[in-house]
């Protein structure tokens, strides 16, 4: 088990899933509560009258419509992280996420190869030095 950095306060706790610490992730269950009053409130308000009107952190807003916690309204759309299309919530837009299910399914396969790659020339290199373990010197040489 690692640890890691929380991104809010930067305290060291053990590695989960949320980039958070325990603490800061109640902080984060309160604020998601009064953001998603405020937007069910003021379906139409943008993420800057979001943030004023109910004094939540940014990084936390952002961080709701990226987990897909929260639904963006109409006016408080995040950029793709890979193309900066607008997007409701979630991490990358529609377009973005079938090329990237597919790049990774293709780097999948690439990285299955490999590693059956290795595995097997390690076998055969194992295997090839046993053989020649009396003669190993001569092998090496050539
Ligand atoms: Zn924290
Ligand atoms: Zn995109």
């Amino acid at each position: 088990m690692g640890v890691q950095h929380c991104k809010r306060c930067d305290k060291l706790f053990a590695k989960i899933k949320s980039p958070y610490c325990s603490e800061c992730g109640e902080e984060i269950e309160k604020q998601f509560k009064i953001i998603r009053d405020y937007i069910q409130a003021n379906p139409t308000a943008d993420i800057s009258t979001i943030i004023e009107e109910t004094k939540v952190e940014e990084p936390i807003l952002l961080y709701l419509l990226r987990e897909e916690r929260l639904s963006s309204t109409p006016q408080s759309e995040i950029p793709c992280r890979n193309c900066g299309r607008p997007i409701k919530c979630g991490k990358y837009c529609a377009e973005c996420t079938v090329k990237m299910t597919s790049d990774f399914k293709k780097l999948e396969k690439k990285m299955a190869n490999d590693v059956k790659t290795s595995k097997e020339s390690k076998l055969t290199d194992d295997a090839f030095r046993i053989r020649n373990r009396d003669n190993d010197m001569d092998i090496r040489k050539r």
